[in-house]
């Protein structure tokens, strides 16, 4: 045992739930500041065959951080920024796992940050990052609070992943203590690859780590569901996403990238679904520089326009006419305002030839004027969860069932029939938005009771079945955590899972980490 770890009392209740609203169990909990303090934790752990479940910000909606016995392992302490290094394609950020997005943006953008433990090549590097324009971190999932070290274990991505892609693509260094306390490192670009399918990693006291990578074939589609497996792949894609299962990240380097120079957005305003969908199959391809495409149908704006008129938090919003069936949201990063205002020619003209009518549009050129649009992006969410909180006091068990599935480019008009249909069948009240950019849209069931929450959760499993064969994921950004272990075993079948859990077992062979998440252990 080490003094690091504490037993569990009423003061760590809150460490029991994320934001899936799902409460676990623990006995214990440690909150560790430095890669040696968890491996002293863990090797305390592994000792007594301790399970641990790791936490970072706790903003995970599948139940991933929740934990089911043994040791929490919260690494909110570990908030620090360590170092930075550029080379010929841009700057590099090293950070410890819990430290907050919205914290790393405003570092970012300021010099108001400790550099206590940063060496002087680094400070050089700051020094120089500060004079060479703008650059930011692209990775956004809405909720901010999240940590670094939770979104490389989750693959979080967010409206802008549509140009910029998920946050394994800007990941390029991750450090992971392993259950037994050894500790791996891996980078991308070096010659870190696995050899077909055999992973092996050199661990820091020279032993190596040698574990088979999964032969199922990874969906063409935006993915955050079960390991990264790949032929001859980059070991440092092993560790991500891996949904705390693996190891505990210790240190993470990020990519930095430049800021666009002009950044516009445009709401559209469409008075059917199918000429929205049709717009987003169109524009898609034809116009350069969308960085993102988000979709509220007209549950979402129902439930928005009912909740503006009863709250004064959302009086500023726009009023949104009766006519208007669907919301598509398209934001377009460009180098210079000309090539802006040619872009938004071309989303304007997709929108006129799919029916569109110009007035019907609003334009933000300014970042007072998308920062409006933002806060009706994020008006949508805050307002069905008002209506749910209206709906627990009649049963605090409801909750909202959301979806996170995705397909390929070619199953958009599919997957929304397969919804509108089943839907319409069971008769639930319902509110969808997401990145319909990547075909990839959360549909929230807004149950009355909980027959109707059991319904929605066979109707999810439904789906799950009914994406799997066009090509889909099960999670496009969640992860699979608890909640969604299921829908995992739908897609890729039991002896691609079995070879999950063979790969577990190499990393971690007393089945101590994240247990619950993707898979049992059987
Ligand atoms: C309102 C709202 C909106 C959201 N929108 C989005 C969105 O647009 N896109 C999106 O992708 N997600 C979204 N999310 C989900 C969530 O914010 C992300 O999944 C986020 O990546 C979780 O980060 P976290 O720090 O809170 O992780 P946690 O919830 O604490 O943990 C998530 C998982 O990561 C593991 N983990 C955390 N840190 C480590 C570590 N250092 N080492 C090993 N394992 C670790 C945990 O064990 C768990 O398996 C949203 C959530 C909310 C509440």
């Amino acid at each position: 045992m080490t003094t690091l770890i504490k037993h569990m009392n009423e003061d760590f209740e809150m460490y029991l739930r994320d934001e899936s609203r799902t409460v676990g169990y623990a006995e214990n909990i440690a909150f560790p500041v430095t890669t040696d303090e968890i491996k002293e934790i863990m090797k305390a752990c592994y000792a007594d065959g301790e399970k641990v479940t790791v936490q970072g910000g706790r903003t995970g909606i599948a139940a991933a951080a929740v934990p089911y016995g043994g040791c929490i392992l919260n690494l909110s302490k570990m908030n620090r920024v360590l170092g930075m290094r550029k080379d010929e394609n841009g700057y590099y950020l090293t950070v410890q796992p819990g430290v907050v997005l919205s914290e790393l943006r405003k570092m970012i953008a300021s010099n108001n940050f400790s550099m206590k433990d940063w060496n002087e090549e680094s400070k050089e590097v700051w020094a120089e990052f500060k004079k060479d324009g703008a650059w930011f971190f692209s990775p956004d999932p809405t909720e901010t609070s999240a940590t670094i070290g939770g979104m490389v274990n989750c693959n979080a991505s967010g409206a802008r992943s549509f140009l910029y892609g998920p946050t394994r693509n800007h990941v390029t260094s991750v450090t992971m203590v392993l259950a037994d306390g050894r500790v791996i490192t891996a980078k991308r670009g070096s010659n870190q690859r696995a050899t077909g399918h055999t992973a092996v990693f050199t661990c820091d006291d020279g032993s190596l780590l040698e574990a088979p990578i999964p032969t199922y074939k990874m969906p063409p589609t935006k993915n955050a569901s079960g390991y990264f497996a790949a032929e001859n792949m980059e070991l440092i894609d092993l560790l991500i996403g891996s949904d705390g299962t693996l190891g505990v990240v210790s240190e993470i380097e990020l990519a930095l990238l430049p800021q666009p120079k002009v950044i516009w957005g445009t709401s559209l305003l469409f008075e059917d679904e199918q000429s929205s969908l049709q717009f987003v199959d169109r524009v898609r391809h034809s116009v350069e520089g969308i960085a993102s495409m988000e979709f509220f149908d007209s549950g979402a704006l129902d439930v928005l326009r009912a909740q503006k008129a009863k709250s004064r938090a959302f009086s500023a919003l726009p009023e949104i006419k009766d006519f208007v069936n669907t919301v598509i949201y398209v934001e377009l990063h460009c180098d210079d305002k000309e090539q802006a205002m040619e872009r938004l020619r071309g989303v304007a003209d997709v929108f006129e030839a799919v029916g569109g009518n110009l007035e019907h549009s609003w334009v933000a050129m300014s970042s007072k004027d998308i920062e409006r649009l933002m806060f009706f992006r994020h008006a949508v969410p805050e307002s069905v969860n008002m209506l749910i909180d209206e709906r627990k006091k009649m049963d605090k068990r409801i909750g909202k069932v959301g979806s996170d599935m995705s397909v390929p480019d070619e199953h958009l008009f599919e997957v929304v029939d397969l919804y509108r249909t089943t839907l319409a069948e069971q008769k639930l009240q319902t509110a969808t938005w997401g990145h319909v950019g990547n075909n990839h849209l959360h549909v929230n069931v807004l149950p009355n009771n909980m027959e109707e929450h059991a319904r929605a959760k066979e109707l999810f499993k439904s789906w799950a079945k009914g994406i799997c064969p066009m090509g889909g994921a099960v999670s496009a950004e969640h992860g699979v955590g608890k909640l969604k272990a299921p829908f995992l075993t739908i897609m890729y079948g039991e002896d691609h899972i079995e070879e999950m859990r063979t790969l577990k077992r190499a990393f971690d062979p007393k089945w101590m980490l994240g247990v619950g998440n993707l898979f049992n252990q059987q």
